[in-house]
């Protein structure tokens, strides 16, 4: 990596601790993805992303805003990277995967506050993090009550905090608060960036991100065969690196590692062997460099051959119809496809059960394990009746409820190895 010193001190954040949390992820990324067995070739395209992720892509971001772009950090799903691309907009994800800045973050937040949430501030409060430091506008959302209540104090923090407000019903009024939302949102964008959103600009915003998602598909597809062609934890890579990458220019490394990876299922050339167990994880979202349990998992015997997570198809599935001609029509299409996604914060939320279901078939998978951060009341509470329902149609499920911490990671791999045993005795 280039030296990109002044860069990070000009964006103000603690040099010390941002070279102590590069070179411990740094040595986590060389312990858990390049130490795997015949990796496609195409992986390395997002080995050089990750290795530059706070360096070239933060110098990226400094052209775009020299050149008068707007950079927009989300922590949700929910937020239409369509409209940010519209006003010409750069959207980058802020969720955080590790656990620092924890001591400070509980100054903020109650102990009892999920992984995510506190890292969120951890890294603000830790100055660690070149993206948000990037930012000319945060977006908060009124998801879980977690979040919902950490902005009120997190908005001290940032100062460029913008709050979006969610439904929690997907009802005709709860369709109409989004549409209201999106278009307040629009409004935001477009005094921030001095740009119009005209139907042409919205149009060329849904175009780019249906590709990115069609890709994504693509290769959730390509998982369905036996033997993998792919491991879980390089395909969750590519749906963490989503979130940060240029979209086009992740689009097409999707694509062109799609194309490897049909040739590899050609030739039976897996990641892992046929009798190897097969899992789909399914559960909130694992933000970088959250790999604990796709690691777990993978070193005990089994491949994760699909994701139920917003880092993962729950986040990318479904797309905007791009046919609209007038503005009021596009948000109509957008806000369709963005009230599928079928988050723990709704009520009730049956889709998910469901789209669990069709994702076991689909990618044959021969059980699901419930990844459920602690503290965290909707994945939590939804995790007792997807495994009573799955359970009694014969699929099998583990619950498993953690953090961030490596402590429990002993305990964990006995616990999912166990699982692996019951599944393919
Ligand atoms: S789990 Fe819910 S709140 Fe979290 S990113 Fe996904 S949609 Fe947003
Ligand atoms: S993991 Fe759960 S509690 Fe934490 S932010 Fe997401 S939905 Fe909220």
């Amino acid at each position: 990596m280039a030296d990109y010193t002044k860069m990070w001190s000009d964006l103000g954040l603690d040099l010390a601790t941002h070279d102590a949390v590069l070179n411990i992820v740094g040595k986590a990324y060389q312990d858990v993805f390049l130490s795997q067995k015949n990796r496609p070739k195409g992986m390395e395209y997002f080995d050089f992303v990750m290795s530059e992720v706070h360096g070239l892509r933060i110098k990226e971001l400094m052209d775009a805003k020299a050149e008068g772009r707007k950079i927009i950090g989300t922590f949700c799903v929910f937020v239409p990277e369509e409209l940010v691309l519209a006003v010409n907009g750069v959207c980058v994800g802020l969720c955080a995967g590790a656990e620092l800045g924890f001591e400070a973050a509980e100054q903020y937040v109650p102990r009892n506050t999920c992984s995510l949430i506190k890292s969120v501030f951890g890294f603000k409060l830790a100055k660690v993090c070149p993206y948000i430091e990037s930012t000319d506008l945060i977006v908060g959302e009124n998801t879980c009550d977690g979040k919902k209540k950490a902005y009120e104090s997190y908005k001290d923090l940032v100062g460029n905090l913008y709050v979006m407000d969610i439904p929690q019903m997907k009802s005709p009024s709860g369709k109409a608060l989004l549409k209201a939302e999106y278009k307040r949102f629009a409004d935001k964008l477009e005094e921030i960036s001095g740009n119009k959103i005209t139907p042409e600009s919205l149009k060329k915003g849904i175009e780019i991100v249906n590709n990115k998602r069609k890709a994504v598909k693509r290769l959730a597809m390509l998982r369905a065969t036996n033997p993998a062609p792919i491991s879980g934890l390089d395909a969750l890579l590519i749906n963490q690196i989503y979130f940060y990458d240029d979209p086009i220019r992740f689009t097409n490394s999707v694509n062109a590692l799609c194309d490897e990876l049909e040739i590899r299922i050609k030739e039976k050339n897996g990641v892992f062997n046929e009798n190897t167990a097969r899992i789909l994880v399914s559960g909130c979202p694992m933000a970088v460099p959250n790999w604990k349990i796709p690691f777990i998992t993978e070193t005990s015997n089994a491949v994760i051959v699909g994701e139920e997570m917003c880092t993962g198809e729950r986040g990318t599935r479904n797309f905007v119809e791009n046919t609209g001609n007038s503005i009021d029509q596009q948000f109509d299409y957008i806000v369709d496809r963005y009230l599928k996604v079928d988050c723990a914060i709704f009520t009730p939320n049956e889709d998910r059960l469901n789209h669990i279901r069709e994702m076991v078939k689909e990618y044959k998978a021969d059980g699901v394990l419930h990844y459920g951060l602690q503290f965290c009341q909707p994945y939590l509470h939804e995790s007792m009746g997807i495994e009573k329902s799955l359970e009694k149609e014969g699929i099998p499920v583990l619950r498993v409820e953690t953090d961030y911490s490596q402590e429990d990671a002993g305990q964990l791999k006995t616990r999912i190895e166990a699982f692996i045993e019951r599944i393919k005795g």
